[in-house]
């Protein structure tokens, strides 16, 4: 609770105005499927794509060079763990990750598994729509297992 407040103020400091809130500050922004002191994994609800995840930093932070390299390093790790598990659960034709951040200036990564019969393939998730993209599932609870082995793996 301390840690939520705290990340609360940081939000409001940091945004010029503070007439709107910071979605990813104000709560998880997805199912958490793993976290730590520095950052969340979420999985995102998204019937054109299941198994998208964002790792969202714990602190409104905007840039990635406002981090210095050994919590970038760490970051990424997450990132790269996210992606790897993905990849492990369902084989997708191609991993996308992004780190956009213009509508919400909170450092934040998607990590997106792509299929060539997905709704948008090849342009991005952003992009104008092909086709209504085939249905597919993914298993949580088994993301959530592998991601929580992969990061234990590499944890110091
Ligand atoms: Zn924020």
């Amino acid at each position: 609770m301390i840690h939520d407040i705290r990340r609360w103020s940081n939000c409001l400091e940091m945004k010029d105005s503070a007439v709107d809130l910071c979605e990813l500050c104000d709560s998880a922004a997805g199912e958490t499927l793993w976290q730590d002191d520095l950052c969340r994994v979420v999985l995102i609800e998204d019937r054109d794509y299941p198994g998208f995840c964002r790792v969202i930093l714990n602190r409104h932070v905007s840039e990635m060079t406002d981090l210095d390299a050994a919590t970038r390093q760490r970051l990424m790790r997450v990132v790269f763990a996210t992606e790897q598990a993905l990849r492990q659960l369902m084989r997708p034709a191609k991993i996308n990750l992004a780190s956009l951040g213009n509508m919400v200036a909170h450092l934040h990564w998607h990590v997106i598994p792509r299929f060539t019969d997905d709704r948008h393939f090849p342009g991005s998730i952003w992009s104008e729509a092909r086709r209504p993209g085939a249905p597919r599932s993914i298993d949580g609870a088994a993301l959530k297992q592998e991601l929580r082995e992969l990061l234990q793996a590499v944890a110091e």
